[in-house]
């Protein structure tokens, strides 16, 4: 169970990271504000701009949901902040406002990114309203409740916890559930402001509501650069550096280095015997073998079912046994795969999809930097020492 908790890592830091956040507000409290008051004005300004700004950056690099977030944070700003027709009815309804608050950072947890000015940007206003009536409905369900329940130790306790507190708890679990199991850091986002939204309510933070937002929404930007970092530097599939990656590591290493392509051996014959879904699953397998590369080793996804290691200041002898070690490891990793789902009912009737072992072996080619060489003629090199190993029978490492 725990080996799908593939979320664990960035939840945890986003979380330590908003926290961290928190605690300086708070513990800077006095100081910032002591000079809020004549500068209110001009910070709550910034902070409409940063909203912006957020929401922009995030439509910009397909993160819809937080610019959605960033939007109903500034709309909350708003009614807060001036005498708009439903703000004192939101105020006396702050119940209501919670649940709602709480339903609508769930219901982004559970959909995708997808364009805002779109068929699903209505269909999402369309479940706001939803998420709006089903949280009025409930309250009053529980209003209506308790006159007619017989006065009792546990229904005079258990009504109010149903009503709100319940909900939430729930609520909080299914969002953390989904932070967990997926790799999103959009995700941990919305967890993030969810708890925060929480703990406001219940008069854990005590903050006013300006730093609040002040904080989350700079945890948004950072989620969504350090996100928009990881699109442009890591690869998808298999989570490794991408190739862009190493060609900026390509800059800075310095004169001595020893580099290696390594290929996975008649991939293409694997696929066709698999399928490309189960060619996909060993791909990762693969590359999180390749990632525990000892001796400083730094591995890429140089493209399809090849791969790059860079040694940084280490000769071909230092690196060969490390090399040798994954080429062994990899050979040896009867890697469990999941067949694909059968495509019909009846079909998945028949042959529910189950688990399977499969093994593959990779050849290695690996050079080091000689004389002023660049970088891609060492890369080439070490390409041509690959295809020595491929001619040479595949599953070795060649010079
Ligand atoms: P060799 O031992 O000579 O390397 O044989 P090969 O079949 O591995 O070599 P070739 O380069 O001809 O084939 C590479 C195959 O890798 C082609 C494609 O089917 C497969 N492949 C490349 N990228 C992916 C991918 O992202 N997913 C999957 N499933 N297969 C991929
Ligand atoms: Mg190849
Ligand atoms: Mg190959």
């Amino acid at each position: 169970m725990f080996a799908k908790l593939i979320g664990l890592k960035a939840t945890l830091l986003s979380l330590i990271g908003a926290t961290v956040m928190f605690a300086l507000t708070i513990h800077y409290q006095s100081i910032y504000q002591a000079q809020w008051h004549d500068k209110l004005a001009l910070i709550t300004y910034l902070l409409y701009g940063m909203l912006i700004i957020t929401a922009v950056f995030s439509a910009q690099f397909n993160r819809s949901r937080v610019t959605l977030l960033c939007l109903l944070w500034g709309l909350f700003l708003t009614t807060s902040d001036y005498d708009l027709p439903w703000s004192k009815w939101l105020i006396a309804n702050n119940q209501w406002l919670t649940l709602c608050g709480g339903g609508l950072l769930m219901l982004l947890a559970l959909i995708k990114d997808r364009g805002l000015i779109s068929i699903h940007g209505v269909a999402r206003l369309i479940f706001i309203a939803l998420c709006g009536a089903l949280a009025y409905g409930w309250l009053m369900l529980a209003d209506m409740a308790g006159p007619m329940l017989p006065k009792h130790q546990i229904t005079t306790t258990l009504l109010p916890l149903m009503s709100l507190k319940i909900p939430l708890a729930i609520m909080v679990l299914l969002l953390l559930w989904q932070s967990l199991r997926q790799s999103s850091l959009t995700l941990t986002t919305l967890l993030t402001g969810f708890i925060v939204w929480c703990l406001m309510h219940f008069q854990w933070i005590t903050l006013p509501w300006t730093a609040v937002i002040g904080v989350l929404v700079i945890h948004h930007l950072l989620i969504v650069i350090i996100d928009a970092y990881y699109l442009a530097y890591r690869d998808d599939l298999t989570g490794l550096a991408s190739r862009r990656a190493l060609n900026q590591l390509a800059l800075s290493l310095g004169r001595k280095y020893t580099v290696a392509m390594l290929d996975i051996d008649h991939f293409k014959k694997f696929n066709d015997t698999y399928g490309h879904d189960i060619g996909d699953q060993v791909l990762k397998l693969v590359a999180a073998k390749l990632g525990k590369v000892k001796g400083g080793g730094k591995v890429f996804r140089y493209g399809g079912e090849e791969f790059t290691i860079v040694f940084p200041r280490k000769t071909v002898e230092q690196s060969l046994p490390h090399l040798e070690e994954l080429r062994q490891a990899i050979a040896d990793y009867g890697m469990v795969v999941r067949k694909p789902q059968r495509k019909t009912k009846k079909e998945r009737k028949a042959k529910p999809p189950g688990e399977k072992t499969v093994s593959v072996q990779i050849s290695i080619g690996v050079t080091s930097r000689k004389g002023k060489q660049q970088f891609e003629q060492a890369l080439k090199e070490a390409d041509l020492a690959l295809y020595r190993a491929k001619k040479s029978g595949r599953n070795n490492v060649s010079e």
